[in-house]
């Protein structure tokens, strides 16, 4: 099993528009991040995990020419906004791409996109998808057996996948006691949120490293990077079993 993280950055990506500070300026090819996303892969499955601004780049750096199904962790626009690349993949396959997302998001994906989900008299190209829900407990999309579980995300809500001994959380605040029971033990390897300093809708990286500790995760990878985060200097600020994550980066999973 392997993880590619395709973008490793929070809402604004890095370099933010406009911006002079020392990390937005920085020659460090690892501090330079689009928006979050990730692909899994086991077997002959491949899952992307949101589309974000930057997907098409993202998915044509990685040297990606397939994927099997997406799945949404939420709708906010840095993991959505990607969403009418997905027309290129039906170019090749001809096949409408499965798309999994929690039921009461259906109705959010079609106002965004509503031109992919009404007739709109339009006669180019739109994604062709099978929306699909996201059910309350693991489902499984070819070799990849899927563990979601809801988190409390500002007003929304965010769901994280355990998929084998691999968790990918995003966008979240906490989890609660019950999930963390529930998860305890079984994580290998953990990519999770965000960036240093305070948040009201996300969990920042002291409370990332406790919940690491508490789901006795033994290899945890901190992504949705701000512009506060240096990859090589901040590498010290954090404990050894942690790491920043960055765009490209490959997981070897157990
Ligand atoms: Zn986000
Ligand atoms: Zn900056
Ligand atoms: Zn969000």
């Amino acid at each position: 099993m392997r993880a590619i993280v395709l973008g490793s950055g929070t809402s604004a990506g890095v370099p933010v528009i406009g911006c002079d500070c020392s990390i937005c300026q920085s020659d460090d090819p690892k501090n330079k991040r689009t928006r979050s996303s990730i692909v899994v892969e086991k077997g002959k499955t491949r899952i992307l995990i949101d589309t974000a601004p930057e997907m098409r780049i993202q998915i044509v750096n990685a040297g990606i020419r397939s994927i099997d199904a997406v799945m949404y962790t939420h709708l906010h626009a840095d993991h959505s906004a990607g969403f009418d690349d997905l027309r290129a993949f039906w170019f090749h396959s001809k096949e409408n791409m499965p798309v999994y997302l929690r039921d009461y998001y259906m109705a959010e994906l079609k106002k965004r996109f509503y031109y992919a989900f009404e007739n709109t008299g339009y006669l180019g190209a739109v994604p062709q998808t099978d929306l699909r829900d996201i059910p309350d407990n693991s489902f499984r999309i070819g070799d990849i057996e899927v563990e979601p579980i809801d988190l409390p995300h500002g007003n929304v809500s965010s769901t994280a996948f355990l998929m084998g001994s691999f968790a990918y959380a995003t966008d979240f605040k906490r989890f609660s006691p019950e999930q963390i029971a529930n998860w305890r033990g079984r994580i290998h390897t953990m990519v999770s949120g965000i960036h240093f300093g305070s948040h009201n809708t996300h969990s920042v990286i002291p409370e990332t490293v406790a919940l690491f500790e508490e789901l006795e995760v033994k290899r945890g990878i901190i992504t949705h990077l701000s512009h506060d985060v240096d990859y090589e200097k901040h590498q010290n600020d954090i404990p050894h079993h942690c790491e920043f994550a960055y765009d490209g980066m490959i997981i070897d999973l157990p």
